[in-house]
């Protein structure tokens, strides 16, 4: 059996209890992991009046090149716009993956939902490019654009540029047709507004077609607009296979996708690059049920598959997710989120007893 070394970040709010079940369904699934615990977030930052994002987490991601993490909040006034987008620049983890799969139990409105949303994380309207309503910057916007005759910008305008480049694209399209090749998957479509900003998502469409010229004939590719996107995964999510967006349709998307098969408490996530990967569930810090032992901790378990899948570990993988398919499908352990969200008045069950029942259909 294969020793992995891995970086566990239990983050804020539910990450610490959400961690510590992934980690427990884990190590009944018989891998063999050392986890190497690091600090991020709000908790590290009041406990040690130091950063929220410490050096030594950073190296060991390094060393270690694969983590898991729990939701990571960002206290204001830190320095940085958020923990998680540092986190993702400074390793350059450029793909973010998001499979959404139904489960029956669990909640979603349809029976047989299986795509893999793929969302570009380092550029588009997330480059955090902006000019404050009256900044000189954004004053030399106006002037520039009036002098081009591009249009005018109202003189009382905030900017936000939205930059979409050949290399960007070129990689995360090619991440897409490489995840749809490895996980034997038929086809790809590109989500963009491109009929509308031709040099930003236009270029994305004309960049996503070359790439798909290379796969001709092994991976299948089409595009969507982006609001006629909305309205057909929502009549019918059956059509959409591995989907590749612009950072912030992907960001949108991932949420419309997650809501289809039964919410945030079952939607795992991760963010690769070339040299690192760091897994985690798409929802937040939840500090409404923090430390009540209240929180579904599912959406982590399924990220731990994925990092499963990534380390090789297919098998074990493979095990976790038709346990949580066996416990969704019994009924009997359920967290209060799946209640809720299926109308259902049984008792909720608490994060513990869901990860006893995982752990017993584990072994
Ligand atoms: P953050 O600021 O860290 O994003 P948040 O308050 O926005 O935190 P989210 O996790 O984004 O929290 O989710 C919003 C709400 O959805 C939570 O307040 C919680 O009630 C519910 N929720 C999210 N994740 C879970 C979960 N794993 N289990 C149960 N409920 C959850
Ligand atoms: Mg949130």
């Amino acid at each position: 059996m294969t020793k992995h070394t891995v970086t566990l970040i239990p983050g804020d709010g539910i990450g610490l209890e959400t961690t510590a079940s992934m980690r427990r369904v884990v190590e009944a699934a018989g891998v063999d992991i050392v986890w190497e615990v690091a600090d991020a977030g709000a908790a590290v930052m009041e406990r040690t009046g130091g950063s929220p994002l410490p050096e030594e987490t950073i190296e060991s991601v390094r060393r270690n090149k694969v983590a898991i993490k729990g939701p990571i909040t960002t206290p204001v006034g830190t320095g940085f716009r958020s923990v998680n987008v540092a986190l993702r620049k400074t390793l350059d983890l450029y793909a973010c993956v998001r499979p959404v799969l139904s489960i029956p139990g669990a909640g979603g409105r349809y029976e047989n939902v299986d795509l893999v949303v793929v969302r570009e994380n380092t550029e588009d309207l997330y480059a955090g490019i902006e000019f404050p309503k009256d900044s000189e910057g954004a004053q030399r916007l106006i002037e520039f654009c009036e002098e081009q005759g591009t249009g005018t910008i109202r003189p009382d305008s905030g900017i936000s540029i939205k930059p979409i480049s050949v290399t960007a694209t070129e990689r995360i399209v090619r991440y897409a047709f490489e995840y749809a090749l490895a996980h034997g998957r038929r086809k790809v479509t590109a989500v963009h507004k491109a009929n509308i900003m031709k040099h930003s998502d236009g270029l994305f469409l004309q960049v996503a077609r070359n790439v798909a010229e290379e796969y001709a004939g092994r991976v299948d590719f089409d595009d969507r607009i982006v609001d006629a996107f909305c309205m057909n995964v929502v009549i019918d999510p059956s059509q959409f296979d591995v989907i590749v967006f612009p950072n912030l349709y992907g960001d949108i998307a991932s949420d419309l996708c997650a809501g289809l098969v039964g919410g945030l408490g079952i939607a795992p996530g991760a963010n690769i690059g070339e040299d690192y990967a760091i897994f985690e569930a798409v929802h937040g810090s939840a500090p409404d049920i923090a430390g009540k032992d209240l929180c579904n901790p599912t959406a982590e378990i399924l990220s731990a598959a994925m990092m499963l899948d990534y380390l090789g570990e297919d098998d074990a993988a493979q095990r976790i997710r038709e346990a949580v398919r066996k416990v969704y499908a019994e009924g009997r352990f359920i967290t209060g989120d799946i209640r809720k969200a299926t109308g259902s008045d049984e008792p909720a069950c608490s994060c513990t007893e869901f990860t006893d029942a995982l752990v017993a259909a584990l072994s």
